[in-house]
């Protein structure tokens, strides 16, 4: 496989010591973990395996991948595992695509408190399109939904959105009928507007009040009540921004949907540009201005305080199922679903193997990059070298081809 000319990698091995002398105090041991494990990713400290062409002898090293969620090597194989077991749950129905964002003025206390707040974006989004969509004046029915968190903006800032993908339609309250959307209306996006600002803001004082909030730094000052219910007034008062695409895409762009979005990180390789003096070029779309691409330059250290924004706290998972598809009884419902929409049960696709395990005697082996004729047989196993991993921060000009 080729590498990308500028990864995330380069820029966390020249400027990662420089980024900890300057923000150490307030790195959290996820954004350490990844920070280490980006730049260790495929090279020599990781181990990995050698083979040999039985033809003309060429050989080829592959490393081992660090296999941290946050690193733009990596998700590749995660990723095609898990579509292949959504495909199978995917129901031959339009899907709707619904995105929730919290007002820009939580940011700070979302950054402080990641998990807590996160937590309580996913509950109250819940229990918001649920309820709504329960409703008899609304639609009337059982929903069940995906729910992918993402954290950035195009420039790397903090932008929590929500995104959702909604079957569009559901089960009858006595699960006897499957009752369609209408192709033209979801649902009401101003009523689940109010009703997730008024969820999400009882959920936020209620962790306020029991202590479970950090607030600290440019947050200390909500510490006493008078001031905390002054930042709650505005976020009362302020529209907040919730959007439904219309109803438009099948199973089959669900599936593009999930796969461009699911796994991935605040930045992908092919954006990058350029690595020099200290400075990091890369691409975006300003999606305010017709989506047009343009570039940022930012100081290396920026760069990484920029990208250590969007590490998940330990454990919490971007994508989470709801109502109908929930992961308790997600099959019976999916089967009771299936059989009121006629629907045959689509099988499941194999898993892909991994790409970077030696092959096993059983696999066809690679036909060698070289001659083009030789299988490339395994060699060596090359073992992990803790004092590689332990010096995973460079002096710049480290080369590490
Ligand atoms: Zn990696
Ligand atoms: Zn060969």
């Amino acid at each position: 496989m080729t590498r990308p000319a500028l990864e995330v990698a380069d820029v966390v091995r020249q400027y990662g010591a420089a980024y900890l002398a300057r923000y150490g105090s307030t790195v959290s041991p996820e954004q350490h973990r990844a920070l280490r494990a980006i730049a260790l990713c495929r090279t020599a400290a990781l181990g990995g395996h050698a083979t040999q062409c039985e033809q003309c002898g060429h050989v080829e090293i592959t490393y081992n991948s660090c296999g941290n969620r946050h690193c733009p090597t990596c998700p590749g194989r995660a990723q095609a595992a898990w579509l292949a077991a959504r495909e199978a749950e995917l129901l031959n129905v339009p899907y709707v695509h619904v995105v929730f964002t919290l007002p820009h003025l939580l940011s700070p206390l979302a950054l402080q408190n990641p998990r807590v707040l996160y937590t309580l974006l996913l509950q109250a989004v819940a229990e918001t399109l649920l309820t709504v969509a329960r409703d008899p004046h609304h639609w009337g029915a059982d929903i069940g939904f995906l729910a992918v968190l993402h954290t950035w903006g195009q420039t790397l800032h903090h932008h929590p959105p929500l995104h959702c993908v909604v079957p569009g339609g559901g089960l009858s309250p006595d699960g006897t009928q499957w009752i369609a959307c209408r192709p033209t209306f979801f649902l009401p996006v101003r009523v689940l507007s109010r009703v997730f600002r008024r969820r999400f803001l009882t959920l936020l004082h209620q962790a306020y009040t029991e202590g479970a909030l950090r607030v600290e730094g440019q947050c200390h000052t909500l510490t006493h009540p008078a001031q905390w219910q002054q930042f709650l007034a505005p976020l009362r008062a302020t529209e907040w921004v919730v959007y439904a695409k219309p109803p438009r895409g099948g199973p089959g762009q669900v599936l593009k949907y999930l796969a461009r979005s699911t796994h991935r990180v605040a930045i992908a390789h092919r954006r990058l540009l350029a690595l020099e003096d200290g400075q990091v070029t890369f691409r975006w779309k300003d999606y305010a201005h017709g989506n047009r691409q343009r570039l940022m330059t930012l100081d290396a250290v920026e760069f990484i305080r920029r990208f250590l924004l969007h590490i998940l706290p330990a454990g919490f998972q971007r994508l989470r199922h709801y109502g109908l598809l929930a992961n308790r009884g997600r099959q019976a419902k999916l089967a009771r679903c299936r059989e009121l929409l006629q629907q045959a049960v689509s099988p499941t696709p194999p898993v892909p193997p991994a790409t970077q395990a030696p092959p096993a005697p059983d696999q066809p082996a690679a036909v060698c990059p070289a001659c083009q004729r030789g299988r490339m047989c395994w060699v060596e196993t090359l073992h992990r070298q803790p004092d590689l991993c332990a010096r995973w921060m460079q002096p710049p000009g480290w080369d590490t081809s």
